[in-house]
């Protein structure tokens, strides 16, 4: 796979002179729209924003890096359509914090990505406009929900890319890509402007080639917001900057048993067993633990979830957003939202929402999800302890390669598998990242796999640390 240009190689090529922003720029605008048409990871392009924001984007320190958006991410003045058809010619009125604070810093939209609708899914199949292909295998589904960030920097069609992960959308297509994907601390990065999945879990991360990448990107777009609660006056945001120079023999990584489970591909576990080995050798101290909770988290979440998307997602009535249609027709306002919410919403989101509204009523809600709402504290609680033993959890991301496009889609199951060993992370709103581990073989083609690290609270420092010392990049 190209991966070319790092971020941080940009970087300092600028600074030294060894080529030229405008260089640069002009390359990844073309590469991206000549091989868009291969993986479908961009939704738009956006040359008139280039040539509005150059100038004031020069002088700043990105110094114009070429970053791709995924579309739930509010860009001013831009179409952000969450990939659906309810919102397929919004205009966002306003930009999200994140983003402003990458424009502010000299980062370039080059783009917006596809996803899937409304961040629902792993594969980037359900947009409601086209499937992203996996540049490993374009037969191949790239994950999701951010699949068309991940394709686009796994394909060297920009330098970076910001995501979104509820439960897994950042890191599960940044290991079906081969690439780092970071969801950090829940509050870390303001979610003001992004459009909510499920607000208690939704976090903005990236995805970058290296985790070096990672670091400069997360120092540029975390921090305090007055405009989002969730983020703290108080969260240090240098504390991660620099890596620290631990020794591994100082590193305590747990291992929990329960990752080895019949869900898991044979041939991920084989990988992850040998990077297991290999840490031991590098002198990490690493044990095997047992972690119960790793087995409920799925139900959990599939749970939860659905619960707070209906309420996200009640606002889009075709009267205050989303799509509107001809009246004409319709007996009442209630057929009205009817056949708004039927035409513009796809079957994935229809399927959640269905889910969700019978979870809340007053019948289930202390049946579902108030019991379920309590596993959560308790899993939280868990994870606190835990942390005190051991600096970082350690799991494959996802328990099988790449799978060929359509394949999973009639089996909805199989697909929310994929999310087994990320969905904690978002449950106990702690720091994970992917890093790539290695390559297995299916069916022909050679495709990468991730091994997912889990950190404590605010701790991304911990979690950087050790994934840049134990990523191996090719
Ligand atoms: N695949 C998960 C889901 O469908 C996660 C989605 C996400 O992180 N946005 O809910």
């Amino acid at each position: 796979m190209d991966m070319q240009l790092t971020l941080s190689d940009y970087l300092s090529g600028v600074a030294s002179g060894t080529f030229s922003p405008a260089e640069v720029l002009y390359h990844y605008q073309n590469k991206a729209k000549e091989k868009n048409t291969d993986l479908f990871a961009f939704l738009r392009f956006h040359d008139e924003y280039v040539a509005q924001h150059k100038d004031s984007a020069f002088s700043a320190p990105l110094r114009w890096a070429p970053i791709a958006i995924k579309d739930n991410i509010m860009t001013e003045g831009y179409i952000s359509s969450c990939a659906s058809k309810m919102l397929e010619h919004y205009v966002a009125p306003y930009s999200a914090t994140c983003f402003s604070r990458l424009e502010a810093a000299g980062a370039l939209m080059l783009w917006k990505t596809n996803m899937d609708e409304f961040a629902m899914g792993s594969s980037t199949e359900y947009s409601a406009f086209w499937p992203t292909k996996n540049p490993y295998g374009v037969d191949r589904i790239p994950g999701g929900s951010s699949g068309g960030s991940a394709a686009a920097v796994a394909a060297d069609l920009c330098l970076a890319a910001l995501g979104t992960d509820t439960g897994g959308s950042i890191r599960q297509p940044a290991a079906l890509c081969g690439i780092v994907g970071l969801k950090p601390t829940y509050g870390r990065i303001s979610r003001y402007g992004v459009q909510s999945m499920a607000s208690s879990f939704d976090q903005i991360g990236t995805l970058t080639k290296t985790v070096a990448d990672a670091r400069i990107l997360l120092g540029v777009i975390s921090g305090y917001d007055p405009k989002d609660l969730q983020t703290s006056e108080k969260s240090d945001v240098t504390s991660f900057l620099t890596p620290s120079l631990r020794k591994p023999k100082d590193i305590r990584i747990a291992v929990p048993n329960q990752a080895f489970n019949e869900a898991l591909d044979k041939r991920v576990e084989d990988l992850f067993r040998k990077k297991i080995e290999k840490l031991q050798t590098l002198w990490y101290q690493v044990e095997f633990v047992d972690f119960p909770l790793l087995e409920k988290v799925s139900t959990v979440y599939y749970l939860l979830i659905p619960a707070e998307v209906t309420s996200n997602l009640a606002r889009f009535d075709g009267v205050k957003y989303g799509l509107q249609e001809e009246m004409q027709g319709c007996k009442n306002l209630l057929e009205y939202y009817s056949k708004v919410r039927n035409d513009g919403f796809s079957n994935e989101v229809k399927k959640r929402l269905l889910l969700g509204n019978y979870v809340v009523t007053h019948e289930n809600y202390e049946k579902y999800y108030k019991k379920w709402l309590q596993a959560r504290i308790w899993a939280q609680r868990e994870f606190s302890k835990f942390f005190t033993q051991y600096d970082v959890v350690i799991t494959p991301t996802t328990p099988t390669p790449a799978s060929k496009l359509w394949e999973k889609l009639t089996n909805p199951l199989l697909m929310y598998l994929e999310d087994m060993y990320t969905v904690t992370a978002n449950i106990a709103k702690i720091p994970a990242m992917s890093i790539p581990m290695g390559m297995v073989e299916d069916r022909g083609d050679q495709l990468p796999v991730g091994l997912q690290l889990m950190g404590n609270h605010w701790d991304e420092g911990t979690l950087l640390d050790i994934a840049e010392q134990i990523e191996e990049r090719s």
